[in-house]
């Protein structure tokens, strides 16, 4: 077990970041983030930030020598950093496991060989694989990057072959992923946590709403039927046994035809486990610092029906949002990630509403959403 005190090693200092050095900081830990944006939003709470890239050999090497341990907020850290790094200090997760999750084409190998159940798709890598992709896949289908997609970018619309070779050829041939269209009746994700010793914690199923490939609002617990929640956690349980998993792991899953298909994987906490922090007996992030440290896993239990909205910033379009708003709610909890610069589609915070029923929390949530100038898309 490492101690309170010690000092933990933060690949990476986005909004997830931020929250993971908060919870580490809560705990009695000392925080160094390696991020080459000097703005870091992490670096704000943590006791260090090595403001270099992640590859830097003397960052590197000074969180190798001062810190007992080290996560990573991001599936793009590097995974030659990880694998450097976990010769000389902990690394968890694993450089092999973000190397799986962090490249779509690995990432869907991998839940195939693992018979998990995943929508047709087919590997892209040079236009001889076209006409096997096409036969495989039906159009309309997404053609989606195999490294760097978030937040939806890295992926297109494809409806005709044409619009397959003028695309991959746009992305300059970069491996890629072809996946058929699928009509979604809901999305939902599974955040847990895996210890060492292959203990595991399972927050309750979150569903999730997308808008232009961004999630929107998270509901927690998804209204779906127990059984498939089971699934759904049973799903996402075999994943992190398979990996061997040792951290946070979100599984994002699609509802089709009433069946469960895995979308893809996050090695690390997920936007759609924030709903945690105000609504768990223990969050996502404070499972990450456990985890990390070799503490008792905390109690995943939900005790407040949820409703999280992302805070974009396109509502930054008319100056600084109506925080009062916001926070006349009794219920409403606001989560702000200290961003200097509010651009359209950038995650710039989170409210999470708590109540006693999942309608009154929607309620509150869809009341502030036209307080904060937010267009509904549910
Ligand atoms: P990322 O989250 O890394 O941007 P995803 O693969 O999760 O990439 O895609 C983002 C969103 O796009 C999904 O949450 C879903 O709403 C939509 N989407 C992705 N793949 C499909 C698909 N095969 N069929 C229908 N919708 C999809
Ligand atoms: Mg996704």
């Amino acid at each position: 077990m490492i101690a309170p005190g010690a000092t933990l090693g933060l690949l990476g200092g986005g909004q997830l970041g931020r929250m993971f050095t908060v919870a580490a900081r809560t705990l009695g830990y000392r925080v160094t983030v390696l991020d080459p944006d000097p703005l870091s939003p992490a670096a704000e709470f943590a006791t260090g930030h090595l403001n270099t890239a992640y590859t830097h050999p003397g960052s590197l090497d000074e969180l190798a020598r001062t810190c007992a341990a080290v996560t990573t907020e991001f599936e793009n850290a590097p995974a030659e950093a990880l694998e450097a790094l976990a010769v000389r200090t902990a690394v968890r997760p694993s450089g092999s496991a973000v190397a799986i999750a962090q490249d779509r084409l690995r990432e869907k190998g991998f839940l195939r060989d693992q018979g998990l159940p995943v929508g047709p798709w087919a590997a892209i890598h040079s236009a001889a694989d076209f006409d096997a992709a096409l036969a495989a896949v039906k159009l309309p289908a997404i053609l989606k990057t195999a490294r760097f997609g978030y937040d939806g970018k890295g992926q297109a619309t494809i409806a005709t072959r044409a619009d397959l070779e003028r695309t991959f050829g746009e992305w300059r041939g970069v491996p890629c992923v072809l996946e058929e269209r699928l009509a979604l009746e809901r999305e939902v994700s599974v955040v847990l946590a895996r210890t060492a010793t292959g203990e595991i914690a399972v927050f309750p199923v979150a569903e999730n709403q997308h808008t232009h490939g961004i999630l929107d609002i998270t509901i927690a617990p998804a209204r779906i039927p127990e059984a498939l929640a089971v699934e759904a956690r049973a799903i996402a349980t075999r994943v992190a046994n398979a990996l061997g998993y040792v951290g946070v792991l979100a599984v994002e899953m699609f509802v089709v035809g009433g069946r469960l298909l895995v979308n893809e994987m996050a090695p690390r906490p997920h936007n759609s486990g924030h709903y945690t922090i105000d609504a768990c007996r223990t969050s996502q992030f404070e499972q990450q610092v456990r985890v990390l440290c070799g503490l008792p896993l905390g109690d995943p239990t939900q005790h407040s029906a949820a409703v999280m909205v992302n805070l974009l910033g396109d509502i930054w379009g008319h100056g600084e949002p109506n925080w009062e708003a916001v926070l006349r709610h009794p219920g409403a909890h606001l989560h702000l990630y200290g961003k200097h610069e509010a651009r359209p589609g950038r995650k710039m915070g989170h409210v999470t509403v708590c109540e006693a029923t999942l309608e009154q929390a929607f309620h509150v949530a869809l009341a502030l959403r036209r307080e904060l100038g937010i267009t509904d898309a549910a």
